[in-house]
């Protein structure tokens, strides 16, 4: 990816230095907040488990003992530059999009962190993977995630991030547009196997506003760079639900997909990247994912 005039965005918050387990008091090692956040992340389509099972490892500790004490990599200073000109330039995108159809985009805020960290929706952590709570409308990214994407994921390069970030913004504008509410409303009045059909069509949706930001972003800024798109739809394999089962469990399980097959997942951003309309990605009114 290029950025070539390199901004930055003002919507950062850097919470890094507060340390892993820092800031929200801990304790318990599975208390109130953990189970809010298992529900929100059910409704996110993130595994409960992965949430409980990591709960265990925060320490309640005295707020000078969580401040870290090594200086950060310039590595890691890089990713958060990066991280932060991509959010930027979801902003630039996002904004002119809503503008031509008489809206007004509303930033939201990214939140970096280490290890663990407060959200409106309860304790984020970084084992979670990135996520978005649409109750303080705050992207949270433990950095760490980006390794992951590298090293177990096997989805290296800058783009394969980008994508990431670009549908955690997906899903604020989901949020914007009321489509996150009524998903959740419906979500509480159905079978938890035709919520998770819902919470497939959100996250595909999100793949697909993931498309339209890049096909925006590059026909205004020229942001892509050969080998680009082929990044972006590594990760989109990689995480895709089917690929995350058979490798946690060896075998796949349709019915409990929450985020959508790696095919789908590919298959929608690519559809966003190619039209780049925002009424190409309704995955809700669709008989084919
Ligand atoms: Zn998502």
């Amino acid at each position: 990816m290029l950025f070539r005039n390199g901004r930055e965005s003002d919507n950062i918050e850097d919470r890094r230095d507060d340390g892993g387990g820092g800031g929200f008091g801990g304790g318990r090692s599975i208390g109130v907040g953990t189970v809010v956040l298992a529900l929100v992340a059910m409704y996110f389509g993130i595994d409960p488990r992965v949430v409980l099972d990591t709960a265990s490892v925060t320490q309640p500790r005295p707020a000078e003992a969580v401040r870290r004490s090594a200086p950060r990599s310039p590595a890691e200073d890089e990713l958060a530059r990066f991280a932060s000109m991509v959010l930027a330039d979801t902003e630039d995108t996002w904004g002119t999009i809503f503008k031509a159809s008489g809206g007004r985009y509303k930033d939201p805020h990214m939140v970096l962190y280490t290890g663990a960290t407060r959200s409106a929706c309860g304790v984020g952590q970084a084992a979670m993977g990135p996520f978005y709570c649409p109750a303080d409308q705050k992207v949270y990214l433990d950095l760490s995630f980006f390794n992951e994407l590298k090293n177990r994921f096997r989805a290296p390069g800058d783009f394969a991030q980008a994508y990431v970030i670009a549908h955690e913004v997906g899903h604020h504008v989901q949020n914007l547009l009321g489509i996150s509410e009524k998903v959740q409303q419906a979500r509480e009045r159905v079978s938890e196997r035709q919520g998770n059909q819902l919470s497939v069509r959100l996250e595909l949706q999100a793949d697909c506003l993931a498309g339209v930001w890049a096909h925006h972003a590059d026909r205004s800024r020229q942001v892509l760079e050969a080998g680009d798109v082929e990044e972006a739809l590594g990760a989109a394999t990689a995480i895709g639900d089917d690929r995350l089962q058979q490798q946690s469990q060896g075998r796949v399980m349709p019915d409990s997909f929450t985020h959508g097959s790696s095919a789908q997942r590919v298959r929608w951003f690519r559809i966003g990247l190619e039209k780049g309309a925002l009424k190409s990605c309704d995955t809700f009114n669709t008989a084919k994912l």
